[in-house]
């Protein structure tokens, strides 16, 4: 049987182009919760917030708000929060190990149910969720940075909301859209609370930027982050045009996730390198093995999101396959 380390250690490395950026100086916040900053602007409008490393080592957003942080951007309507999440995953970032900071106990873009939320359990993400709750309880609009294992164009996941999906196309970026029920094993910020709910005004996209420690992810990071501040009229144009950097598409492309496929050992392998979003033609072809086990696409033109064994352990989500929508 192959260990983790094994299995990390046979694909291919990636370089980190980027530098992390020292978030000390955000230590304490300006609304009682440390990494959080949060600015009124006194007139009317929604709370909206970008997060950045909800995963500890998804560097691409913490460049993202750093950067917004200190180029003094303020709300014009409304009240605009930015802030780091899982600071304590991201201070322990090693680069010997760009896989192991993902989170320190669990991860923490599972843990967004009021059962674990309210529950006894405890862990580092617990505690840092237990923080952030009453910032995430008060926002109308939430942006949630994340980046990929694999490099890969970026992705907009918009959640099972038809909502969610309209608020993806009023960003025109990026090219592909992804709507998704989220995972099994628990819920995701952006699904928490009036987020999931289609019957509330509230909304959040979590953006895939594109490989983790790219240069190309970090100029995605920004350029999405100025995107949701325009589209949701915190800011105007003018005030973020700086970090426009991604040609809008002519189109969006829009994919419905239908299924995940989940590791049943560690003698998985895909039948080729896959990084994301190739499109599988025919019903029926082989994907992977899983041990003795054939994975095959149960549709045509069958869509890859995120494949990945750099977490590969029983359980785990190795990818997900997606429909394409007609819209
Ligand atoms: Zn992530």
């Amino acid at each position: 049987m192959k260990t983790l380390e094994q299995v990390r250690a046979a694909l291919t490395p990636y370089p980190v182009e980027v530098e992390f950026p020292d978030i000390e100086p955000w230590k304490t916040g300006n609304c009682g919760i440390d990494y959080v900053h949060s600015f009124d602007s006194g007139q009317p409008g929604p709370h909206v917030l970008i997060m950045a490393l909800t995963h500890g080592n998804e560097v691409s957003g913490a460049i993202a708000v750093d950067t917004l942080l200190r180029s003094g951007v303020r709300p014009r309507q409304g009240r605009l929060s930015l802030a780091f999440g899982n600071v304590e995953a991201y201070h322990r970032f090693n680069p010997q190990d760009i896989d192991a900071t993902r989170f320190v106990d669990e991860d923490m873009n599972r843990v967004w149910l009021p059962a674990a939320l309210d529950g006894e359990r405890d862990s580092v993400e617990l505690r840092r969720a237990r923080e952030l709750r009453p910032l995430i309880d008060s926002v109308d609009l939430l942006l949630d940075i994340h980046s990929m294992h694999e490099e890969s164009a970026p992705l907009m996941m918009c959640g099972a909301c038809s909502k969610g999906l309209e608020f993806a196309r009023s960003l025109g970026v990026p090219a592909t859209v992804v709507a998704d029920a989220g995972h099994a094993n628990g819920r995701r910020m952006r699904d928490y609370g009036g987020f999931g709910d289609a019957a509330s005004h509230k909304n959040a996209l979590l953006i895939e930027t594109g490989q983790h420690f790219s240069k190309k992810s970090e100029h995605v990071a920004l350029d999405v982050a100025a995107r949701f501040l325009i589209a949701t009229k915190a800011v105007a144009e003018a005030d973020v045009q700086g970090f426009l950097s991604q040609q809008q598409p002519v189109t969006q492309q829009f994919l419905q996730v239908t299924e995940p496929v989940i590791a049943s050992s560690m003698d998985f392998s895909f039948s080729e390198d896959f990084r994301g979003l190739e499109r599988i033609a025919r019903a029926g072809t082989v994907i992977a093995r899983d041990g003795q086990r054939e994975i095959v696409t149960p549709y045509d033109n069958c869509v890859l999101i995120q494949p990945s064994l750099r977490h590969l352990g029983q359980g785990v989500t190795v990818v997900r396959l997606a429909r394409v929508l007609a819209i």
